[in-house]
């Protein structure tokens, strides 16, 4: 994370002046190209953040919803995912930063917690594990290629003669197809 992109992301937990605080957060393609993390590279997502204060702990609620995009597993080509959750972080303040769980310890002398990246992980969590464009909403070709793809190499693994022909193949193979590959195979 660069410092200062995520500055409005900053809760000044000692500054506090009520026991609750609420802000709103609208992320948008800057957002998530900022924070330059592999899963997600675009959407709009709206956050609501309210914080409460009881005993000690600031209790975090985010709700989020929007949607984001990621890559489809099938064709590979960019699909929208709706993403609506509500998400809980308690914060206390402390000695020592630790993170434990669904607690996080702040030291005292900082006294304030930057939430971007808790957001992004938030959303990240809300991707199911496999994600897919609707029935027919596919890049055909790419999806028509990738199969063909996906038999050659059966038919490549099943095949020894001509070795160096086939490794010099497979440096050139574009490293998302494998990533894409071992995913079919563990279904
Ligand atoms: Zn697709």
């Amino acid at each position: 994370m660069v410092m200062g992109k995520f500055d409005a992301y900053k809760i000044d937990l000692k500054g506090m002046k009520d026991n609750t605080y609420s802000c709103e957060y609208v992320l948008d393609n800057h957002f998530f190209s900022d924070i330059d993390a592999p899963e997600v590279r675009s959407g709009n997502v709206h956050v609501a953040l309210n914080v409460r204060k009881t005993a000690g702990i600031y209790e975090f609620t985010f709700e989020i919803d929007g949607v984001v995009q990621v890559v489809c597993d099938r064709c590979l080509d960019d699909m929208d995912q709706p993403v609506s959750s509500v998400d809980i972080l308690k914060v206390k303040l402390g000695d020592d930063y630790l993170e434990d769980g669904d607690m996080v310890i702040i030291p005292e002398d900082e006294g304030e917690i930057n939430v971007a990246w808790y957001i992004y992980e938030f959303i990240a969590l809300d991707i199911p594990i496999k994600h897919v464009h609707e029935a027919g909403k596919c890049n055909k070709a790419m999806e028509g290629k990738l199969n063909q793809y996906l038999r050659t190499l059966a038919d490549d693994e099943n095949q020894d003669e001509d070795e160096s022909d086939d490794s010099v193949t497979r440096d050139k193979v574009d490293p998302r197809w494998n990533e894409l590959k071992k995913i079919i195979d563990n279904n």
